[in-house]
């Protein structure tokens, strides 16, 4: 690209003039919106227009005469390319939540210098250590301005999607229950009052609906819960914008006690709180901005959104509607694959396959299913190199052709009225090598150790992660992401507070009955090939031998169901109770899956859940 003509490199400058104007060093801009989602919309989505670079997950700082990007090794090589041109240098970091971009800033930032960072989108934490960090070091932090808004001439405006009900059947649970909930938790805390801000816990709680980012079923929204509902008052007041709810839906609403108010006064009912009141909120789950608008005599308690923690406990209900979405989803997978390999034949009897075929066959396929609302992420299907990107993307400019030998990765999801899916499967094209087979099998190990592990409830879930590692650290491999991560209940499909990584746990991360997390270790090899196997499991009770003599334990039930390529196996590196795991899985996915195929998919899955 050229230098001269990049339009990010412009408006970094037109941004470095702000900076001057307003006597600020460094300006901040995370990936963040004020809700602290995964998934920005547009409006929030600075990061990408001021660098170029379009991963979910990075940090930039943008100094007077430098600027960084830092971000893990799952974007390095896509960094390194969207970052040309740009005169933004790549920081490489070993994990999302290094704080690299901290010392980086005190590095290149003067002692009683000034670090600008819009407070709308710090969450509390974050901002609290930065904070620490910086006044440590001199510097100053300025979180009361949106530096972006004077730049960004064509900045999109808020998303004006409609909001909808998520009902029964697949709803098992009214509001009324999950808002009485809640409150018995802030009761044993203290709190009158209860702020939420993200939009998973609210779309959860109040069973709504939206599709104000992509993937994610939610909408843009504050709540906050008032500890008394009685006396005709509303109980909860939700701040949403204008028209997202439609007449019909803010009458049930109202009939749960939650009156609709406009999307701008969230801040303004926290400053109305006063020396009476107590306010429940969740450093990690709220912004600085709004910790700061809170009344100044009014008392918080921090602790995490007690629906954070309940909607990561599936209920029985729940987890039955979740095993039936997993087998819309595997007919749905038998379906795609079925025309997959036909399409992959010698003869390529489709015509030139490529990896956006993939995604768009896999799409259709999915949407046929019973109870589909959409994809839960977007495709990842990548074809040798490619698949040694644990985050790449195919787009109309830059994609592979999948021929001639090797592994294809795909790793995808869906969105259904009852559960999230997300699954990875790695399919041989012609003819795996035996270094191919042997990583794809140690890959395997690692996927089936863990699925098969048995632990203490309330074992922290960044403990087991290893288990899934071992079988590859024997063998001097590893993977920079981690195991997996928690899952929604047609929500987010990355959702805590669990997570299988090398994260540093706390309390919160306890694995207890009813959590929905993935499992899926891989193996990369830049510039030639990628191994990842994904299943979503479920923590279930065991009646162990022992009895309850050691406490109550946990396993994992695994839900997914689709076949797994066992002509990429190395069947010498396998145990006999491995083998024995993997053909026991394959006879319930067919048993499973066999009643919603016909014809070529039915033939397909009856081949490759042949045992070995
Ligand atoms: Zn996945
Ligand atoms: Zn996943």
């Amino acid at each position: 690209m050229d230098t001269r003509t990049s339009p990010c490199r412009a408006r970094i400058t037109q941004l470095r003039e702000v900076l001057a104007k307003e006597a600020v060093d460094a300006l901040l801009v995370p990936s963040s919106d004020p809700h602290l989602s995964e998934y920005l919309p547009g409006r929030w989505q600075g990061r990408e227009w001021l660098s170029g670079f379009t991963g979910s997950a990075g940090t930039l700082v943008v100094a007077r005469h430098k600027a960084a990007l830092f971000a893990d090794s799952r974007y390095w090589q896509q960094a390194e390319a969207e970052l040309q041109g740009s005169g933004i240098e790549l920081v490489r970091i070993a994990s999302a939540a290094a704080p690299a971009h901290i010392d980086w800033m005190i590095e290149n930032v003067p002692r009683g210098g000034t670090v600008a960072a819009d407070g709308q989108v710090l969450g509390l934490a974050t901002a609290q250590q930065l904070q620490a960090r910086l006044t440590a070091a001199g510097i100053a932090l300025a979180t009361d301005r949106d530096l972006l808004d004077a730049i960004w001439p064509a900045r999109p405006a808020l998303p004006v999607q409609p909001v909808y009900a998520h009902v029964a059947p697949h709803a098992p649970h009214s509001r009324a229950d999950k808002l009485a909930h809640v409150r018995t938790a802030m009761a044993a805390l203290g709190a009158t009052h209860h702020f939420v801000s993200t939009v998973d816990d609210i779309a959860w709680l109040l069973n709504l609906r939206g599709s104000d980012v992509e993937y994610n079923p939610v909408f843009m929204a504050h709540l906050l819960v008032q500890a008394d509902a009685a006396q005709g008052r509303p109980g909860a007041r939700l701040f949403t914008g204008a028209g997202k709810v439609d007449a019909t839906l803010a009458a049930t609403l109202a009939a749960d006690g939650i009156e609709l108010r406009p999307y701008e006064e969230a801040a303004a009912a926290l400053a109305a709180l006063g020396e009476r009141d107590t306010l429940l909120i969740d450093p990690k789950r709220v912004t600085f901005g709004f910790r700061q608008r809170v009344g100044a005599a009014c008392k918080v308690v921090e602790a995490i959104n007690p629906s954070t923690l309940a909607k990561s406990r599936k209920t029985d209900a729940e987890a039955a509607h979740v095993r039936e979405a997993m087998i819309e989803d595997g007919a749905a997978m038998c379906e795609f694959y079925a025309w997959m390999e036909e399409a992959l034949a010698p003869s390529r009897p489709n015509g030139v396959v490529t990896e956006l075929t993939i995604d768009e066959k896999l799409s259709a396929a999915r949407a046929r299913r019973a109870g589909f609302v959409g994809l839960s992420f977007s495709t990842i299907a990548g074809f040798n190199a490619n698949g040694a990107m644990p985050h790449y993307r195919a787009t109309p400019s830059s994609h592979a052709v999948i021929e001639g030998d090797g592994l294809l990765l795909i790793d995808s999801g869906g969105q259904y009225l009852g559960g999230t899916t997300d699954i990875t499967r790695v399919w041989q094209v012609g003819t795996a090598s035996a270094a191919m087979k042997r990583d794809f099998t140690l890959v395997l190990k690692g996927t089936m150790a863990l699925s098969r592990t048995r632990f203490p409830r309330g074992t922290l879930s960044p403990m087991v992660d290893a288990i899934a590692r071992a079988p590859l650290w024997a063998e001097g491999l590893d993977f920079g992401h981690g195991t997996g991560h928690g899952v929604g209940y047609f929500l987010n499909v990355h959702e805590g507070p669990q997570s299988i990584s090398r994260t540093i746990p706390d309390a919160n991360m306890a694995l207890e009955p009813g959590m929905i997390t993935s499992i899926e270790p891989g193996v990369y090899r830049p510039g030639q090939w990628g191994v990842r196997i994904e299943n979503l499991v479920l923590n279930v009770p065991v009646q162990t031998s022992e009895g309850s003599t050691f406490g109550e334990f946990l396993e994992f039930e695994t839900l997914t169901l689709c076949p797994i390529d066992t002509r990429c196996i190395d069947k010498s590196l396998m145990r006999l109770d491995e083998v024995a795991w993997l053909n026991a899985y394959h006879a319930t996915v067919r048993a499973r899956l066999a009643p919603r195929v016909a014809g070529a998919a039915l033939a397909w899955l009856q081949a490759r859940t042949q045992p070995i």
